[in-house]
């Protein structure tokens, strides 16, 4: 026993101080095992032996349904665990560490509880059902065996144009800091203070989060993706990076560059913000890593130059390359740049013990293989409960009849006849919004959920007669005595670049819908988008008006609220704008006369047993 203990290398000792680990391994390992430590691949150009072959030190799931379309856990479970098996098999065994964008609940994974997305989230004003969010998602994501989650993204949008807005809690640096408690729900809270600041993984039922995108994501000019913004230090420094110091502290593991530029230096390239602010003057001890394609990015057009993308983007202190594809090109590319000494061995040394640094506080070299003991917390009645929850306190009423004596909402439960219409009325896709089993999200049963008709379904009496008619005339509803109408329509899916609007109108036949309902009979609309739209021309149609932002897939939260089981209690966590006009416009502008301000929202009161 003795001996075999003697044996035993420092690095796989877990009795042992991490940082004497760390440097126990890096002693170790030659150049090609450390650049394949920075590589990250995705999981459709990688194997079990590639894995082996190349030392990869981390994958991906880019957007998709993988392994399969509503693939199991188990499936999940499998495929993760044999591409460990490769990384397994190497001279010295350096587990790697699977990322996925679970960025609204594990969303890429059918049946997977998704939540609302964060503008949503930014509405409830509630950072502790925020922590349980990230609690119950890292274990969603663990159950697929899956221990790294791209999350949360901190960006402050201040320009709803931007087609990643929903992505943001808020426009306001105050609201999106108070969030960034979501990583003591995905990581686990730090026990003492004097962890504070140190990456930090509470348990094996956690797991590595990851701040994003650093930084000024969501400052770009008319809210272009990937574009640039153009700020003052004071104002880059004063909007756009507190949140990331609030996830330093509570010991966020990675945090990940942006696409965009900060007056016109692509972030990918800034070694003054990466090297000098975040890893030095903000302490952070994680690892930083590149966007998708990222370091490509630097140069326009992308990849004009990779061996000058690789130097800049390694100089300037990213860690990990999320390649995905080309990860030849990339590792010859960088070993070459670090024999001709143009990479110091130093900046090597460095990305591979954050690396390391990571992976050891996570138990990864002790818990390398995921077992099939947390596959029932995928898509659990406990996490929906959540989720449901979190719908009701996002809602935000921002209409409630002519005035105040004669408000509209709660609806009665005991209505004879209710009409709901609307594109979105019976569409989990649409709810759902981008980043939901596909990048680009979609339409219809794309996983498993309760849509908002189903949910009013659930709410009413008994004797009360829900009729669905997604896009009824004028004359349908009025010839139908209804008692009331549930509108609900809003924006089709987006993700990133391809959900810049520069109009940002409600798409038809959203319009049309609420004319020819809101005219004939007394409704509410329930409006699903990803940011404030214009909608000051429709307001005066309605009776009552909510904004759902994109709830995802616990629709009966809608219905909770609607029929007053719950009040409304959510606040706009954005500036409600009257026109394209006025963009961009948040809270202290100068000429600030929204059609609703920040923070705007009507209340009700819930309705004791009925
Ligand atoms: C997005 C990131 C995401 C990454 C990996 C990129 O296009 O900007 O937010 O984490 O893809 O899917």
């Amino acid at each position: 026993m003795a001996a075999a203990n003697a044996e035993r290398p420092k690095y796989r000792d877990p009795d042992q101080p991490i940082g004497a680990r760390v440097l126990d391994l890096l002693d170790r390992m030659t150049l090609e095992e450390k650049i394949g430590q920075m590589t990250q691949i995705d999981r459709s150009v990688a194997s079990p032996e590639v894995m082996n072959r190349y030392f990869i030190g981390s994958l991906l799931s880019g957007g998709g349904s993988v392994p399969a379309p509503k693939a199991s856990p188990e499936a999940w479970i499998d495929m993760v665990n044999g591409f460990q098996n490769g990384s397994l098999s190497t001279r010295l065994g350096i587990p790697m560490i699977y990322g996925i964008d679970a960025v609204h609940g594990h969303n890429n994974v059918y049946r997977a509880t998704i939540f609302p997305h964060n503008v949503g989230l930014g509405a409830t004003r509630d950072p502790e059902l925020v922590r349980r969010i990230g609690a119950a998602t890292a274990l969603e994501v663990r159950a697929t065996g899956i221990q790294y989650a791209f999350a949360p993204c901190i960006a402050v949008c201040r320009d709803p144009r931007w087609g990643r807005c929903y992505e943001s809690y808020s426009e306001d640096p105050a609201v999106v800091k108070t969030m960034t408690e979501i990583i003591n729900g995905l990581q686990g809270e730090i026990p003492s203070n004097s962890m504070k600041g140190v990456p930090f993984l509470a348990s094996q039922k956690h797991v590595a989060a990851c701040a994003k995108h650093y930084v000024g994501d969501g400052g770009t000019t008319e809210g272009i993706n990937e574009n640039n913004t153009v700020a003052s230090r004071h104002n880059l420094l004063s909007i756009h990076m507190p949140a990331y110091f609030d996830s330093i502290i509570r010991g966020v593991s990675t945090v990940m560059i942006s696409y965009s530029s900060w007056n016109g230096v692509k972030m990918h390239a800034n070694r003054d913000l990466i090297t000098g602010f975040l890893k030095g003057t903000q302490r952070f001890r994680g690892f930083v890593i590149s966007d998708w394609q990222g370091i490509d990015r630097i140069t326009s057009p992308p990849h004009l130059n990779y061996t000058y993308s690789i130097l800049t983007g390694i100089n300037a202190g990213i860690d990990m390359i999320m390649v995905p594809y080309n990860y030849t090109e990339f590792i010859d590319g960088l070993t070459e740049l670090v024999k001709a000494n143009f990479i110091p061995m130093s900046r090597i040394d460095d990305a591979v013990k954050r690396i390391l640094r990571v992976k050891f506080t996570m138990g990864l070299f002790e818990h390398p293989l995921a077992d099939y003991s947390l596959t029932k917390q995928l898509g659990s009645q406990e996490h929906r409960d959540i989720a449901r929850e979190a719908v009701r306190k996002s809602l935000v009423l921002l209409k409630n009849g002519e005035s105040a004596d004669e408000p509209l909402l709660p609806l009665s439960k005991t209505a004879p006849k209710i009409l709901v219409a609307g594109t979105h009325a019976d569409n989990i896709g649409y709810q759902c919004g981008g980043w939901t089993i596909t990048w680009q999200g979609g339409s219809g049963a794309t996983t498993e959920g309760t849509t908002i008709l189903e949910g009013i379904k659930k709410a009413v009496s008994k004797e009360t007669a829900v009729v669905f008619n997604e896009n009824p005339s004028s004359d349908y509803v009025r010839s139908n005595n209804f008692s009331h109408a549930v509108v609900v329509v809003g924006e089709f899916p987006y993700a990133e670049t391809l959900g810049d609007s520069l109009n940002l109108t409600i798409p038809s036949p959203g319009p049309s819908i609420i004319a020819d309902v809101c005219g004939s009979v007394k409704c509410v609309v329930v409006l699903i988008s990803g940011r404030p739209l214009v909608i000051e021309p429709y307001v005066s149609q309605v009776d009552a008006l909510v904004a759902a932002w994109l709830p995802g897939s616990e629709g009966q939260g809608v219905a909770d609220v609607l029929f007053g089981d719950y009040g409304f209690t959510g606040k706009l966590s954005r500036t409600w704008f009257r026109s394209v006009d006025q963009l961009p416009m948040n809270v202290g502008d100068k000429h600030y006369d929204p059609l609703f301000p920040f923070g705007f929202g009507l209340t009700t009161e819930p309705v004791k047993a009925r």
